[in-house]
Formats: structure tokens, sequence, C-alpha cells
């Protein structure tokens, strides 16, 4: 698997300050989508054990909440077998952190039926129970530019959902237009579209 970017600081893409990780590799191809580079599964950079310790060490500090994984598309047959075993090892170091994770595939119809999905894959595979059972919010479904809201949380168009699986109990819905996060007598802007 390649990857696009690690952020160490990220405020955009889940609750509280985030380490996220932009995976390479994304089938869906939606209209105006926010990071279409990371479509090819070659771009960026290979990720290795040292990405891996790379991330572990990003997330150390007390306010990390957590880690998000996006791209590109995690979800990727090719992506899975990789990224199960990082969330694995955040989920063993840091068991009190949070896990997000955007998808464009559908949680129900191509996470956890067998189907060939829309992209001409199948998403499930036989890690993907695996990589759920370590994710806390999924944020699932394509960018949909006929449904694009600015003022969502945490994701673009209207059809995305925020699931919270394991009992996690997802941020509040709101708009949050040009909320103004404190942190550490830091004021942060935070953006509204995924
Ligand atoms: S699923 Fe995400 S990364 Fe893939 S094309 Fe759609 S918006 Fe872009």
């Amino acid at each position: 698997m390649n990857y696009a970017n690690i952020k160490d600081f990220d405020v955009a893409d889940g609750p509280g300050v985030r380490v996220s990780l932009f995976v390479s590799g994304c089938r869906h191809h939606c209209k105006e989508c926010f990071n279409s580079m990371t479509w090819d599964f070659s771009y960026g950079q290979p990720f290795t054990e040292k990405t891996e310790e790379e991330i572990i060490e990003a997330m150390k500090p007390d306010y990390i909440q957590g880690l998000t994984l996006l791209g590109g598309e995690p979800f990727e047959p090719e992506n899975q077998k990789v990224l199960v075993k990082v969330l694995k090892r955040v989920r063993e170091v840091y068991p009190k952190k949070d896990i997000w994770c955007y998808t464009g595939y559908t949680y129900e119809k191509d996470l956890l039926e067998d189907g060939v999905a829309s992209t001409g894959v199948k998403a499930r595979t036989e890690v993907t129970d695996e990589m759920l059972s370590y994710i806390d919010c999924l944020v699932d479904g394509e960018f949909i530019l006929a449904q694009k809201d600015a003022t969502l949380l945490f994701r673009g168009s209207s059809n995305q959902r925020l699931i919270g699986l394991h009992g996690y109990k997802v941020p509040e819905e709101r708009k949050r237009d040009h909320e103004i996060k404190h942190f550490e007598g830091v004021n942060i802007q935070t953006r509204t579209s995924m």
C-alpha cells in the first residue's frame, strides 16, 4: 500500500486533534473529489514499518484524541490488508483513543454483504470484519456533488453518514460553520467540508 500524507495535527476529520493517514488508491472517482490525486494506487510513497512507527509516535501526546483513516479509500481490498495490522497495533498501544475511518463504500451493502460493489470489486474481504472491529466511527458513502453541504459535520455530502460502531457515541449533529475550537490557548479555525 502507498500513502499520500500523514497529518500530525488534524482538526477537520473527526473530533478533537487527530493524526490522519491519507492512503493511496480509490476506485470511486467521485465528481469533484477533494483528493483526486490519491485515486492512483501508486501515488505517494510506500507504507512501511517505519511509517507505522511514525504514526504511533505522532499519537503519543495526550492532546491527540485519535487516528483517522481517509484517502483515497481505506477499504479498497488491497489497502485493508495493510491497514488491519495498523489498526490492531493502534488499538493495543492506545486503547483509550478513538479511530475514525472514511470510506466511499456503503456500510451495510458493501462492507457487511459479499457482493460486487459499484466500483467493480468486492469490498468485503477476509479482514473486513476485523478492521471494522477496531473502528469507532465509520463515515460512509461516496461524495455526491448534488448533495454537497459545506455545513455538515465532518463530511461533504448529505448522503454520507457518521456511523458509531460498538456503542461509540458520534458527535452531536449540528451545523458548525466557522466554529472556533479553543485548544491550549490557541484558536483553531476548523473547516467544514470533507
Ligand atoms: S471516495 Fe473519497 S477519495 Fe474516493 S473519489 Fe470519492 S471523495 Fe475522492
